[in-house]
């Protein structure tokens, strides 16, 4: 199997041994005579499938990530939105938000990709 990726915010790989990310694996064939995708760095045949995280720009598996960024920047995110409200709204006013968003988007997605 060939691994295609390398597109900017595409798919990465990870080793799980040596923690290095690619964009292409390497293979080599087991004594077996299987072929195998193995870290191009230290040969480890097991790696996740990572992403870039649109914060920090480092790199997670699709669990870890919510629309494209990193628990530690989602927190990030929403401490500088409650902040930025905050800063301009006060208690009635965020409360009446509250119900105004209530199952709506606060923005629109458009653009996001
Ligand atoms: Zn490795
Ligand atoms: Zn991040």
């Amino acid at each position: 199997m060939i691994l295609e990726s390398g597109k900017p915010g595409g798919v990465m790989y990870r080793c799980e041994e040596c923690k290095s990310v690619f964009a292409r694996a390497a293979g080599r064939y087991e004594d077996t005579g299987e072929w195998i995708c193995a870290c191009p760095f230290c040969g480890f045949d097991s790696m996740a499938e990572v992403s870039e995280c649109a914060g920090c720009g480092g790199y997670f598996e699709s669990h870890e990530l919510e629309s494209r960024f990193c628990n530690a920047c989602a927190g990030g995110v929403w401490l500088r939105l409650r902040a930025a409200v905050d800063g301009v709204f006060d208690a009635h006013e965020q409360s009446l938000i509250n119900e105004m968003l209530d199952g709506h988007d606060l923005f629109e997605q458009d653009g996001v990709v």
